[in-house]
């Protein structure tokens, strides 16, 4: 009797179109089992990439050919063996030598020379084609724009992209009216110093964007204040693309292309400066609050600003920016940072001093989660005893048709009836079960209790940084009104089903996930304070 073993591999890269491992291995058996060979033993390499060959199965395998432990091996297809032509052929004509014959599932192989041709030759051609293609798009670029040829069709703004003609290579022409606006921008900068004074410049004197947008971005005029290009040379190969991340090359990597210039030499250099002390010389305060406070007024966010020269900080109303260049039509007043933050602080911090008060906040804004969590138990209970009566209509069924009472496309029919019915019901738990039932009073006040104790000290402890993530985590929106001076804030406390000390010892313990369930619970909390 033949005696066979197997060979199964899937790759970690699960993209790749490929079998699961048991999958494969139960082909493998059942086409052993058909031709009535006994597999001795079966080699495995799970999450083994095919583009080498050293992997644990197959050097046991191959380690195993010498003793004669078989003389057949099945396996799925040759790109199981190996990803490369070449190695499929090594490893093939080594079992061959040892006289053992290789059956591929989807690929039947015979020892005539035009199979064995086959099995190869159209992997060897795909293979070769492909680096070749590659290797000779990639280096014929190269080669280009070493010979300063223009690659890729946008040109930076100031310029215009000539394609290439029979006559000459492609080129970047100076673009007269963009590079006007170019030089202004450089100009203007080392005038104001300032990006946004740029923008209503800009805006004022109806300069249009490429786009024939009326607003340019800071963005856009930092991008275009530091573009090299303008001095008279473009990059290419400044990036890897390969991998599908897109990367910087080393500098020595980059080809440059002479282009026209446009900004001279010392005027781009002076902008850069002006632009790296700017950078570096900017007192960064960290304003707590952003992100989360709006006015009541208008509906806009606030936002943290300084003036004096980083001396005061404050919250303004963002109306301006949000309708700019139109003029700004709320009259809300802008209002002293620390002042604003201390108020929200020991508005959060006396609510947790005194659980009992915000416990029975919460409870009272809570009603509506009890109630569902109540019904959700009685749904739940209800579905299941629905759904065992018909587990149990099945079995009754099965036993009709079994006793030939029924026929058996009857049988069948009903039987989908029951199974379709089974289904819904097993959504509708489902939905049910999003309700977390477990919600109840007790833990809910074990909850706060909890909670108070550890956010109390947070907030006493918490670098800037981190306590802003910790108030945009536990707030949900603050409203002020400035004219009023009326701070609402509107947060919720996270709730969670296991409840012991240890479940609120860090602040790492809020994992995203836990945040996730607790916005969907939404324990509710309100305060209001004025300033
Ligand atoms: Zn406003």
């Amino acid at each position: 009797m033949k005696k066979a073993t197997i060979y199964a591999r899937v790759s970690t890269e699960r993209q790749e179109e490929q079998k699961t491992i048991e999958s494969q291995i139960c082909e493998l058996r059942e086409a052993c089992k058909k031709d009535g060979v006994v597999i001795v033993k079966e080699y495995i390499d799970d999450g083994f990439s095919g583009g080498i060959l050293a992997r644990p199965g197959l050097d046991q395998l191959r380690d195993d050919v010498s003793r004669g432990l078989f003389n057949t091996v099945y396996i799925l297809s040759p790109d199981r063996l190996a990803r490369k032509y070449l190695f499929q052929a090594l490893v093939i004509e080594e079992l061959k030598k040892k006289e053992i014959e290789v059956i591929f599932l989807n690929k039947p192989v015979t020892d005539s020379p035009e199979d064995q041709l086959l099995l190869g030759i159209e992997g060897l051609i795909a293979e070769y084609e492909r680096a070749k293609i590659l290797e000779r798009t990639r280096r014929g670029r190269l080669h280009r724009a070493k010979n300063g040829e223009i690659m890729g069709g946008s040109a930076p703004y100031g310029y215009d992209y000539l394609a290439k003609t029979k006559q000459r290579a492609a080129y970047y022409k100076v673009n007269e009216k963009e590079a006007e606006v170019v030089r202004i921008i450089f100009s203007l900068y080392l005038r104001f110093r300032s990006t946004s004074k740029i923008v209503k410049v800009l805006a004022n004197k109806k300069i249009r964007t490429r786009n024939n947008s009326k607003y340019w971005s800071k963005g856009m005029i930092h991008r275009i204040l530091t573009n090299e290009c303008y001095l008279g040379t473009t990059y290419y190969n400044k990036h890897d693309r390969s991998g599908g991340k897109r990367r910087k090359r080393e500098r020595n990597e980059w080809i440059p292309i002479k282009i026209p210039k446009i900004v001279n030499d010392e005027i781009f250099e002076l902008v850069q400066k002006v632009l790296k002390s700017h950078r570096g010389g900017k007192r960064r305060r960290i304003y707590i609050l952003s992100g989360l406070m709006r006015c009541e007024n208008c509906g806009s966010k606030y936002i943290g600003l300084s003036s004096n020269k980083g001396r005061h900080f404050y919250y303004r109303c963002g109306n301006l920016v949000r309708r700019f260049p139109l003029p700004k039509n709320c009259d809300s007043r802008p209002v002293k940072a620390e002042r604003i933050e201390s108020a929200v602080i020991n508005a959060i911090k006396n609510a947790l001093l005194r659980p009992q008060i915000l416990i029975n906040h919460v409870l009272g804004l809570a009603r509506n989660i009890l109630e569902k969590g109540k019904n959700a138990k009685k749904d739940k209970e209800r579905l299941t005893s629905k759904m065992n009566s018909l587990e149990y209509k099945k079995t009754r069924l099965l036993e009709l048709y079994l006793e030939k009472i029924i026929q058996k496309s009857t049988y069948l029919e009903k039987r989908k009836e029951i199974e379709e019915k089974e289904k819904e019901l097993e959504k509708r738990k489902e939905d049910v079960s999003h309700v977390a039932p477990y919600i109840d009073k007790p833990l809910i006040i074990q909850n706060v209790k909890y909670f108070s104790k550890l956010a109390k000290e947070m907030i006493e402890t918490l670098e800037p940084q981190k306590l802003q993530e910790f108030l945009a985590y536990l707030i949900d929106e603050i409203t002020f009104n400035s004219n009023k001076g009326e701070v609402k804030i509107s947060g919720h406390i996270p709730i969670t089903k296991k409840m012991d000390d240890s479940n609120y010892d860090t602040l790492s313990h809020f994992s995203p996930d836990l945040m996730n369930e607790t916005r969907n619970n939404k324990l509710k909390f309100e305060l209001e304070v004025k300033v």
